[in-house]
């Protein structure tokens, strides 16, 4: 905040309320955005960081990245953390564009977005009490933050599709496995021994591979830092990306590679490369390896969804 920015909230604290949002936002008081809640869309009249700050009640906006701004700055603006807005965006925020939008809204905790129908008050606490916490307590917390009538508690509450519902001190972890393809079919070769096909013989097989046409582009399976592009022997084009706990993920017989050493990767969004049959491969495939900082092979398969 800026010198003129600290007089405004010592002022607003001398005056009162009313005098601080005619201050802070000319024309608009932050009060009119009292009325707004995390139920209500975004938009058109954004309320300002200030409002989020200064509004007990949780309101939710969609921001557009200015430049200059990254996830800090924006958390910090709008009276949120960091993890909130991972976990609400379901984005690490590695990279942020300007001129991008990122939901941000003034609770810590996820803001949970119901996608189907029919999903109740019940079904969300039990998801997202986690280990160590009381659900009772939890679910209580949840009907006081989101204004629900104290009867959800006793009648089974059902949410609307599109309902936003604060999940207070829930966070998202982001950081784990995922599928390094949008859409796959099978596996074709698992994790393991193996007849090879080319070598004629058992051997271990320590990835799992993964047909699809020639050009699939390949993502990310966990965020990270590429270590390794280029080719690789039997592996053909391969790209390695190494990932903040020291383990690394190998992406094999890749047709193109789109990325260079020292790239920054993110998950399931930076494109890496394209499926391809280069090196020992019979057909067209994506070979994917699971290596731990110990420097291990592990089934990736067994991985997905977790670190
Ligand atoms: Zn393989």
């Amino acid at each position: 905040m800026n010198a003129t920015g600290k007089l405004v909230i010592a002022i607003g604290a001398l005056l009162g309320a009313a005098a601080l949002s005619a201050a802070v936002v000319p024309g608009v008081p932050v009060l009119y955005y009292a009325r707004f809640s995390v139920l209500t869309p975004p938009g058109p009249v954004e309320p300002p960081p200030e409002a989020f700050r200064l509004i007990p009640r949780l309101i939710q906006a969609r921001h557009k990245v200015a430049k200059g701004e990254d996830i800090r700055s924006i958390a910090a603006a709008y009276g949120t953390d960091i993890r909130s807005l991972q976990s609400t965006n379901s984005n690490e925020f590695i990279f942020i564009s300007r001129g991008g939008y990122i939901r941000v809204y003034n609770g810590k905790g996820l803001l949970y977005e119901v996608t189907a129908k029919g999903e109740t008050l019940d079904g969300l606490a039990r998801r997202y009490c986690g280990k160590g916490r009381d659900l009772k307590g939890f679910k209580v917390q949840i009907v006081e933050d989101n204004d629900l009538p104290p009867s959800a508690l006793l009648v089974g509450h059902k949410f609307a599709k599109g309902d936003r519902v604060y999940l207070p001190s829930v966070y998202i972890d982001l950081d784990t496995y995922r599928m390094p393809l949008r859409t796959f079919g099978r596996i074709s070769s698992r994790f393991g021994m193996r007849y090879h096909p080319i070598l004629k013989r058992k051997i271990f097989h320590n990835g799992c591979d993964i047909p699809m046409p020639i050009g699939t582009p390949v993502y990310p399976s966990r965020s990270g830092t590429v270590v390794f592009a280029g080719w690789k022997g039997g592996y053909g084009n391969t790209v390695e990306v190494k990932h903040k706990d020291g383990s690394m993920c190998r992406y094999g017989h890749l047709s193109a590679v789109n990325v260079k050493v020292g790239d920054t990767v993110q998950k399931s969004r930076s494109l890496l490369g394209k499926v391809g049959s280069t090196g020992m491969s019979t057909g067209p495939h994506l070979h994917f390896e699971i290596i731990t900082a110990a420097g291990k092979s592990v089934n990736p398969m067994a991985k997905i969804g977790k670190k």
